[in-house]
């Protein structure tokens, strides 16, 4: 709270870049919309800048923010605030050198090293919309719907529809605000989960079918091959939300997406236990991320390279958790 406030008074009369990771998220984008909103009304010259696209499904919660791609920057001095972004990298290369100084760095990974000059980050909340929303009602800033409706996005997304054990009963009191000034759960419910694409069932489909069993039942793993977004006409965006489906069987502690790619794999982790600490495992593989969701990307190596190597980290952690129960 206080370090949002030196924040404010920071930015002074420079125009203001939100930044958010690539593969923007429901809370990426939505921490996006939020905070340019209110800092648009507070009288500052705001822009969103991501290096990839508002996925479909968020077009909603976007309002028509006008998101700017590195590519499209102008070269003026900017006060440059991140979002949900656990490390400096997580926007990409090029962001990462038009912007070497942060001044702002709102998010609630637990592993976010304060890279900013001002660090508002609570690993404690269940979304960075999260903190974004408690902060826009101490500060009684403006919410009006859309910057509402943004924010309770994130919420839900995040929480995976207040289901997941980083949802507490703050994530109820703020998200009971944004209703109040607007956000639509019934909205959000059916652009969020109810307009899918029919390619993403086909998506599904063979992700299930691709499920292996190890360590006894304790993880189950699910590969998109290389190609299988072409034959489904789908795209990785598409992939949000699968990766839960390998956690949802009874008896599996670790769920995981692995994404093959010609030059690499993207894999997403999920646990039901939080000492699993899913995020240091992707640590081992330059990833990183929550207690019970975290994600890697690895490039230069072969999908049966990696897949072996998580199978025996994974193995390993749960092994190690065992001998100290
Ligand atoms: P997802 O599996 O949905 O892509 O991401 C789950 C969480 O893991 C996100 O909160 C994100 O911060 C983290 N994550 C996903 N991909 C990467 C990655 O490539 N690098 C790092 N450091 N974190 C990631
Ligand atoms: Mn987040």
């Amino acid at each position: 709270m206080a370090n949002f406030k030196l924040l404010l008074a920071d930015l002074g009369d420079r125009p203001v870049a939100v930044v958010g990771h690539a593969r923007p998220d429901g809370d990426c984008i939505g921490s996006q919309v939020g905070l340019a909103r209110g800092l648009r009304e507070l009288g500052h010259e705001v822009i969103c800048v991501n290096l990839d696209a508002v996925p479909r499904r968020l077009v909603f919660a976007a309002r028509g923010e006008n998101f700017i791609k590195p590519d499209s920057l102008d070269d003026r001095d900017y006060a440059v605030i991140y979002v949900d972004c656990a490390d400096q990298d997580r926007p990409g290369k090029r962001l990462r050198e038009r912007f070497p100084q942060v001044l702002g760095n709102i998010d609630h990974h637990v592993s976010n090293n304060g890279y900013a000059k001002h660090n508002c980050v609570s690993s404690g909340a269940a979304a960075t919309c999260e903190i974004l929303g408690g902060l826009f009602i101490d500060e009684k800033m403006a919410i009006d719907a859309p910057t509402a409706t943004a924010l309770y996005t994130g919420i839900i997304t995040d929480t995976g529809q207040f289901r997941f054990s980083s949802t507490s009963l703050t994530t109820f009191k703020i998200s009971a605000e944004l209703m109040a000034n607007g956000a639509d759960p019934a909205e959000a419910g059916y652009e969020l989960y109810e307009r899918e694409p029919a390619g993403k069932m086909q998506l599904l489909q063979r992700f299930l079918a691709s499920f292996e069993m190890h360590a006894n039942g304790r993880i189950c793993l699910g590969t998109i091959e290389d190609g299988v977004f072409a034959a489904t006409q789908t795209s990785a965006e598409d992939t949000e939300g699968l990766v839960d489906y390998a956690r949802a069987i009874e008896g599996v502690e670790i769920g995981g997406l692995i994404e093959e790619r010609p030059d690499g794999v993207k894999a997403s982790l999920r646990s039901n236990d939080p000492r699993i600490r899913v995020d240091r495992i992707a640590a081992k593989f330059n990833g990183g991320g929550h207690a019970c969701a975290a994600g890697l990307t690895m490039s230069g190596m072969a999908a049966v390279v990696f897949r072996h190597q998580l199978i025996t980290a994974l193995e390993q952690r749960l092994a190690e958790l065992d001998a100290e129960k």
